[in-house]
């Protein structure tokens, strides 16, 4: 697993949800968080805080969404190896594709149960940082 004090940025628009999905990283031991309320903001807060460690963000919110956020995350020469987990919707799961076409690690559909994200969290370290290309 990832280092417990590693700095995860926890995104979405709805405040229940960012606590809800920080409660669940808390059970896993992570005790390092930001959390910004959209795209914009989370973006903003990437480039100020250069020891993020992991993105785990919500797909719909206004001015920049979780989709359009992974886009910049990969384009951007310092962040674009970024750890990046969707969560997304369940009306949504249609439109993945677009996120594995763009590069997420992995997704998560809401509701999760905090074993549901540790898995993915899991195959994110293995794929990043245990094997990383
Ligand atoms: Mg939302």
């Amino acid at each position: 697993m990832f280092d417990p004090a590693i700095k995860i940025l926890v995104i979405d628009d709805m405040s229940t949800m960012r606590n809800l999905v920080k409660k669940r990283l808390k059970e896993m031991g992570y005790v390092n968080f930001e959390e910004a309320e959209d795209g914009l903001k989370a973006w903003a807060k990437l480039n100020e805080q250069t020891d993020i460690g992991l993105v785990v963000s919500d797909w719909n919110m206004p001015n920049c969404t979780g989709l359009e956020l992974l886009k910049k995350v990969r384009t951007d020469s310092r962040l674009k190896q970024m750890p990046f987990i969707l969560l997304t919707a369940e009306a949504e799961v249609s439109q993945v594709k677009q996120a594995v076409l763009a590069g997420v690690d992995s997704y998560c559909i809401k509701p999760f149960t905090m074993e549901s994200l540790k898995s993915k969290l899991e195959q994110v370290y293995a794929k990043r940082v245990e094997k990383p290309k």
